[in-house]
């Protein structure tokens, strides 16, 4: 074990982790003088069309920024439900914290770099930017295709509340907590604001969740919103429905929130050691020269795209969370599944629904 692995309890797996991901010294590999298929960006969506074109023969390119394997992996699906495993069981903070950096590692070994270089895809790591319809650089590389799928995905919405920016985290930097907050607000009642609140509150926090609207899981179905509501009371957490935050300042080690009801009323305030931004999705969109490659996009609603996950350039589609309305990831890996479909032999649709499962489960 290196200096590093001993700071923190897990850090030998964090090390792990990191060298399957995003290896430190990687060297991009020379770039083919065409691909077939150029993918940009490698969490479940990317990943997915990645190894299914490559396995249809054809020559393909993948990129990545930060780390493979996308949110899911990294910063969402992998250690968040085993941070509510770890609390679930009473094991503790620190640790719950180390199972999930072993079980992230562990997991990191499917979405390495290493895998998808075996399976024949060459893995550029770096921020990807259209030049033209044809051409993407990476890096001071350029790598030209007839086909592109940008799978760019989405990040946490940090709204302009005043403070908020500075002094909260998000799902990017939730997970890298080496304390257990004693006091946690946790802004935005969406699954992913639930599923932490809880988790914290299971794990001995006191946590406020604070909503705009009257329920948790205000765009998910009706009935859904008591069944989370009372399991969120039975753990413990403080429920803020119709409230609004104004304002986030630093108050000595922690953090002041003043809040006030969303229909007016009076201000009140509320001390805590760490707050949460979870109030939605920003698409990724920003930055990858979509208007020198012509394709069409709304910051809000992302890439759009035909049912054949078509863009407004016919050779380039889009899959996962930067085009799709529901931003999960065994949608985004279904969808990419039939993207490399689309590109390569079929004319399969995503509203044609049957043969998802098999597709979802291939690669
Ligand atoms: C806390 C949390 C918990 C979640 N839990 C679940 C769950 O339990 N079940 C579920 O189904 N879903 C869950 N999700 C949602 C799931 O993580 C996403 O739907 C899924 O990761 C989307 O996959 P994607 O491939 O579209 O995008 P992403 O996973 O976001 O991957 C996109 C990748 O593109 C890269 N990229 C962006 N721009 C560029 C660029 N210019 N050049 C190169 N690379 C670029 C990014 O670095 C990233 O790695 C959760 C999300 C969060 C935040």
């Amino acid at each position: 074990m290196n200096s590093q692995a001993a700071e923190y309890p897990g850090a030998d797996a964090d090390v792990v982790w990191r060298s399957l991901v995003f290896p430190a010294g990687y060297q991009n590999p020379t770039p083919a003088d065409r691909y077939n298929l150029v993918v940009i960006g490698a969490g479940p969506a990317g990943l997915i069309t990645a190894i299914a074109a490559a396995g249809l023969g054809a020559k393909v390119a993948l990129i990545e920024k930060h780390h493979m394997g996308g949110d899911c992996l990294n910063v969402g699906c992998v250690p968040s439900k085993t941070l509510l495993a770890g609390a679930t069981d009473g094991i503790g903070f620190e640790r719950t914290m180390a199972r999930m950096r072993a079980v992230r590692a562990a997991i990191s070994q499917h979405d390495s770099v290493q895998r998808y270089r075996d399976a024949g895809v060459d893995v550029f790591l770096g921020a990807a930017k259209f030049l033209d319809a044809s051409r993407v650089q990476v890096g001071a590389q350029t790598l030209t295709a007839k086909k592109f799928v940008i799978a760019t995905g989405a990040r946490a919405f940090v709204p302009p509340v005043p403070g908020l920016a500075e002094h909260a985290l998000s799902n990017e930097s939730i997970f890298e907590l080496r304390k257990q907050p004693q006091r946690l607000a946790v802004l935005g009642g969406g699954p992913i604001g639930c599923e932490l609140a809880q988790a914290f509150a299971r794990l001995g926090t006191e946590v406020h969740l604070i909503e705009m609207q009257s329920r948790v899981l205000p765009i998910e179905d009706e009935a859904a919103s008591p069944a989370v509501q009372s399991a969120l009371l039975v753990d413990g957490v403080q429920l803020h429905l119709d409230t609004k935050v104004t304002a986030v300042e630093a108050a000595g080690v922690g953090k002041r929130l003043q809040y006030a009801p969303v229909d007016g009323g009076a201000t009140a305030s509320l001390d805590v050691d760490v707050v949460l931004a979870a109030v939605g999705r920003q698409r990724n969109v920003d930055g990858l020269g979509l208007e020198a490659a012509g394709v069409r996009f709304d910051r809000r609603s992302g890439i759009e795209v035909d049912s054949r996950l078509r863009t407004s350039m016919r050779h380039i589609f889009a899959a996962g969370d930067v085009c799709s309305r529901y931003q999960f990831t065994h949608g985004g890996c279904t969808r990419a599944s039939w993207c490399a479909n689309a590109l390569f032999m079929g004319r399969a649709r995503v509203d044609q629904l049957a043969g998802a499962v098999v597709h979802l489960y291939q690669a």
